[in-house]
């Protein structure tokens, strides 16, 4: 069902979250756009006006590092101060209250933990980008020391043990963690509905989760303004803004 009006899709969501055990959430790019972070495929998107660096061409050359260091804090200045939107809180709402077990995310934000879900709810498939981490030994690096080194010296930053420092994101071509992907298969396959909220779902292997949780016996919904090539898969899709759809799940 393709639900556009938002008060009818609001009261569908409700009957589903109502008549379910333990709901898994599931979110994109699109959940953060209302906080003035832009998605990454919607027309204009300032993430494709260059080509993404690869994560063996990030490890191999160091003008290219430095390159992408450039355009991180360049991003960062645009971003900064970006705080939770209607969607985040209403999906920590319902993690708080124990009807969501975990939310999945591609995001890269960190805004689910800014809205008060704890990090351990949190599966970030693609990383984080509000830290960096050393290639070699692990060790996390603050990005206002690494970015003071880097507007020092001009060169990329190195760990004391001589490791590449990278932002904690996973890249174009970089293996996808494999704790997260185990803790988020887990969780597809606890729930009996799975919301995946405000993502064009083409990305995989994170598109997968929304498909096992479906072949798994989970009810599926789909909260997004375009449409995606799950929504005849899907049990229910709200079509439109996230915002709107979820704001009643905030609380008070
Ligand atoms: P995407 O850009 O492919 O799709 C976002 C979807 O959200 C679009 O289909 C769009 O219609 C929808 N959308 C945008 N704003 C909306 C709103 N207010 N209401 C309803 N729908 C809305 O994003 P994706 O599927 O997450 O894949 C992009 C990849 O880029 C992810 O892997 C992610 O790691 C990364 N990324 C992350 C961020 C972030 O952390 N905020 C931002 C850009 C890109």
């Amino acid at each position: 069902m393709i639900v556009e009006a938002i008060e009818e899709g609001q009261r569908a969501l409700g009957r589903l979250l109502e008549g379910s055990r333990r709901a898994t959430g599931f979110t994109g790019a699109g959940i953060s756009t209302e906080c003035g972070i832009p998605d990454f495929r919607s027309p204009g998107s300032p993430w494709l006006r260059n080509r993404p660096i690869d994560f063996q061409v990030f490890v191999s050359d160091p003008l290219m590092r430095e390159e992408a260091w450039r355009r991180k804090f360049t991003m960062d200045d645009l971003y900064k101060g970006a705080g939770p939107g209607r969607g985040h809180r209403a999906l920590a709402r319902l993690v708080e209250t124990g009807r969501m077990g975990a939310i999945i995310t591609q995001n890269i934000d960190g805004l689910h933990q800014a809205a008060g879900v704890s990090s351990d709810k949190v599966i970030e498939l693609h990383g984080n980008g509000t830290y960096a981490k050393c290639l070699s030994c692990g060790k996390r690096h603050e990005l206002v020391d690494v970015r003071a080194d880097f507007e020092r010296t001009g060169a990329a930053p190195e760990c004391d043990c001589g490791g590449i420092v990278k932002s904690a994101t996973i890249s174009f071509g970089q293996a996808m963690p494999e704790d997260a992907m185990a803790r988020a298969a887990q969780e597809t396959n606890a729930c009996d509905l799975f919301i995946a909220i405000g993502s064009s779902l083409v990305v995989y292997p994170a598109a997968g989760f929304p498909i096992q949780a479906k072949r798994n016996g989970a009810r599926l919904v789909i909260v997004n303004r375009d449409e995606t090539e799950l929504d005849d898969f899907a049990d229910l899709v709200l079509r439109g803004d996230i915002g709107s759809f979820l704001a009643p799940f905030q609380g008070g």
